[in-house]
């Protein structure tokens, strides 16, 4: 029998469960101790902890207290790890809890986090994607269904002193240039009651929340790193920074389009991962290793014809930017939704589609001055309509009567 190391019970506050942490700080405790090549298992919140629920309501993603974010469980002490070495983990495999098949996608309010498209869609929306086993569907998003691509949207180990200084000081510098901004430049430390540091008690409790890093980005540990293809099947190498290495995972994604670009983000559930883990002795100056690599999964849902959006960087205004990926793909994006409405789609179900979906995003070209460009390939088979193009126009199978939940900002 594997060991089920962090239990969690949906109906509890994730408050209460002294397995589960959410927020990076070296003092966090290990809650268990295992050995190199021991496999065990985690069970996790969703991101959330419960906050969104299964109705066709939006008022939920509206008031979602983002200080709660993200519910990890662990951290994982293995055994003989120090700091320069790689924690080799392998992501044996990852489920959905039995009480729990389904799962939720949204775009924030622009007053509350908003997303990468949120000057198009403002106000929180909310979809429920229930899971058929492999697949998922949903009652808001007529005409498309998938099978998953199920990832841990986060997994990492803990930082040391120095590495959590770093981040707190670039991070912070970043913010200040403009510390008025919604959404903010960055989520900085808040110290507040939300800061769940795990066992961590009393007054190492209070001085440790103060100065602990949000999980909100990716880093040099990994952390949100938020990549479909981590899946299950994957083999991770993360750079070990304290004794014991400490693995944290959580933020479990049922499937994920390349960027997730709603941020609330892709198919977000609870569920259970099987995990495995092994040392490498020395292995960040033995192989250069910054940040983590890995090796994914042989297992891959097989969609391998496309319909691809190519986007520039010249911006909707039509304002030319240098060799600007991040604007080329939010108009790759546009370009996709502005289609699929075509079809009957609203733009909230398109923009839904495009986070939740196996959607690729490449970047193509970055040395064509002054253009990027950036390419978002749509899986054909996924929708359960002829989605290409031809001489007659496209046929709406939709009549609007079907959308995305929204909630009106308060
Ligand atoms: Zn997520």
């Amino acid at each position: 029998m594997t060991d089920v190391l962090v239990k969690v019970d949906l109906a509890d506050n994730p408050h209460t469960n002294p397995g589960v942490h959410n927020r990076w700080h070296p003092d966090i405790p290990m809650i268990e101790w295992v050995k190199p090549g021991d496999d065990f298992i985690l069970e996790t919140y969703d991101w959330t902890g419960g906050q969104i629920k299964n109705n066709d309501d939006a008022a939920d993603v509206r008031d979602v207290e983002l200080p709660q974010v993200h519910y990890l469980s662990g951290p994982i002490g293995v055994k003989g790890a120090e700091p320069g070495d790689l924690l080799v983990v392998d992501i044996l495999d990852i489920g959905a809890k039995p009480e729990s098949l389904w799962g939720f996608n949204g775009f924030f309010s622009k007053q509350n986090g908003g997303g990468f498209l949120t000057e198009h869609f403002p106000l929180a929306q909310k979809s429920i994607w229930d899971f058929e086993g492999m697949f998922t569907r949903s009652r808001h998003v007529p005409g498309v269904r998938y099978a998953g691509l199920i990832h841990p949207g986060l997994i990492g180990c803990l930082p040391d002193r120095k590495m959590l200084e770093m981040w707190n000081s670039r991070e912070k510098a970043l913010f200040d240039t403009d510390p008025e901004r919604v959404p903010p430049l960055a989520a900085m430390p808040d110290g507040g009651p939300t800061a769940h540091m795990g066992q961590l008690k009393g007054e190492a409790r209070d001085a440790a929340a103060a100065e602990a890093a949000r999980t909100v980005p990716p880093r040099e540990h990994g952390g949100n790193c938020d990549i479909k293809d981590l899946s299950r099947g994957s083999k991770i190498y993360f750079p070990v920074y304290v004794e014991g290495a400490g693995l944290s995972m959580g933020d479990l994604h049922f499937s994920q389009g390349d960027g997730e670009i709603t941020f609330c983000g892709a198919i977000e559930m609870a569920g259970w991962t099987h995990l495995k883990v092994d040392l490498i002795k020395g292995g960040m100056a033995k192989y250069g290793i910054k940040n983590p690599i890995f090796r994914p999964s042989p297992i891959t849902p097989k969609y391998d014809d496309y319909l691809i959006f190519e986007g520039i960087s010249v911006d909707e205004t039509g304002t030319q930017h240098y060799l600007d990926v991040h604007i080329a793909y939010r108009q790759a994006c546009l370009n996709a939704i502005e289609y699929l409405k075509k079809f009957g789609y609203t733009g909230a179900q398109a923009y839904a589609i495009l986070g939740t979906a196996p959607v690729q995003g490449h970047i193509s070209g970055v040395v064509d001055i002054p253009n990027a460009c950036a390419t978002l390939w749509l899986p054909t088979d996924i929708f359960e309509w002829d989605l290409m193009p031809n001489k007659d126009g496209p046929t709406k199978f939709l009549d609007g009567s079907i959308d995305v939940p929204v909630a009106p900002d308060l």
